[in-house]
């Protein structure tokens, strides 16, 4: 990123050699994007990020098809919030998180039923606060077969880090990542645009005519060569990553089970199977404490976690994650969410159970 933010600043819009070497430093990452998400080139429209890949995905259609859009009810709020506005449909999910086919299919049909016609269906790769896997094939099939005029849409900005996105979106038109998931910098993501779906989306930014006419707005060089090259590591090294992360988060849940009574892993059933789930996301409820209180506990010990709940009203409520999935309320209002990637090391799952279980308790003794 560095020769692009001190030497080579010129404008890749420009007609000089310096902003013809900047042109091509984005069509390389270009290049790079396709690849490793399984389009052309062509297919790759620069975003800054993923939020506005996804409010170019559910309001571009939206503006260029009308009509409704489903969405699941576990969506980041980066297409929740776009196509409630919109009126959109929500779709139930199950205990895990995975959304119930059952249930698209009859929102597919009421939509049609109702004399209106579904033009997006948006269904994550993988949950942000859970970790849940969508079954994004039989989705695409589904969607095929009942709203055949739908594109679907994928927000894979959870998936990119943990798995093989072009094998689980091949056959899905509009997909969404952001660099900031995988390791490279904030404000940069894709929205991939298969070909045959590109008259479908309407731009949402307008001037230059950047990216094809589909994203008009000087693009950030830097950001989009960083982008790229941390993509390329990423993909290149997920297979090892995946496999040691997903020990050090089954020993970090696992160890938090055997040490701390009433607390349950999120989405997952007696059986103990965490399949459904990407390596990186580790997800527990704790009865009887706040989230709030422990995560502040937990900052105290440098352990610098999240809670699934918004407390935007200033009341604390739980997440429409887990409320969709059915989570009880008491123990929603005491989740935590463990994220773990790429550079999370034993020793850091050590110092995250040396903690948590203590801060834990002492909550429950003062509450
Ligand atoms: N979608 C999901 C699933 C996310 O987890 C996030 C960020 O947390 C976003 C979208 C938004 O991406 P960005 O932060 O790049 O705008």
């Amino acid at each position: 990123m560095l020769p692009h933010l001190r030497d080579q600043y010129a404008n890749p819009s420009g007609a000089h050699t310096m902003a013809r070497a900047a042109r091509k430093a984005i069509d390389e990452a270009r290049d790079t994007m396709a690849d490793l998400l399984g389009f052309e080139p062509r297919e790759v429209v620069f975003t800054g990020g993923g939020t506005e890949a996804d409010n170019l995905a559910v309001l571009g259609r939206h503006d260029r098809a009308g009509g409704v859009v489903v969405a699941s009810a576990v969506e980041h709020h980066a297409v929740l919030d776009p196509a409630v506005s919109r009126g959109g449909r929500l779709v139930a999910v199950d205990a895990r998180g995975v959304l119930d086919l059952d249930a698209l299919a009859a929102a597919l049909d009421a939509v049609t039923d109702e004399g209106e016609h579904p033009t997006l269906v948006s269904v994550m790769l993988a949950n942000n606060e859970v970790g849940t896997v969508q079954p994004l094939g039989e989705v695409v099939q589904l969607v095929r077969e009942r709203a055949p005029a739908a594109l679907v849409h994928t927000d894979a900005v959870q998936g990119f880090a943990w798995l093989d996105v072009p094998a689980a979106t091949a056959a899905v038109d509009l997909v969404s990542i952001s660099a900031h998931k995988f390791g490279g910098p904030k404000g940069a993501g894709v929205l991939a645009i298969r070909e045959g779906a590109a008259g479908g989306v309407a731009p949402r930014s307008l001037g230059g005519g950047q990216e094809r006419e589909r994203r008009s707005g000087t693009q950030d060089v830097a950001a989009i060569v960083g982008m790229a090259a941390a993509a390329r590591l990423a993909a290149t090294e997920r297979p090892a990553t995946v496999e040691r992360v997903g020990k050090l988060r089954d020993r970090l849940v696992e160890s938090l089970l055997a040490s701390v009574p009433d607390m349950i892993e999120t989405g997952v059933g007696a059986d103990g199977d965490r399949s459904h789930k990407v390596a990186g996301t580790a997800h527990v409820c704790f009865a009887g404490i706040e989230s709030e209180s422990l995560l502040f506990l937990l900052e105290k010990a440098e352990v610098f976690a999240s809670a699934a709940s918004s407390c935007a009203s200033g009341a604390q409520e739980p997440s429409h994650v887990l409320a969709a999935m059915g989570v009880p309320r008491d123990l929603a209002l005491g989740s935590l969410r463990l994220s773990l990637g790429a550079t999370s090391s034993a020793a850091d799952v050590d110092a995250a159970l040396e903690a948590i279980p203590p801060a834990v308790e002492r909550l429950r003794r003062f509450s």
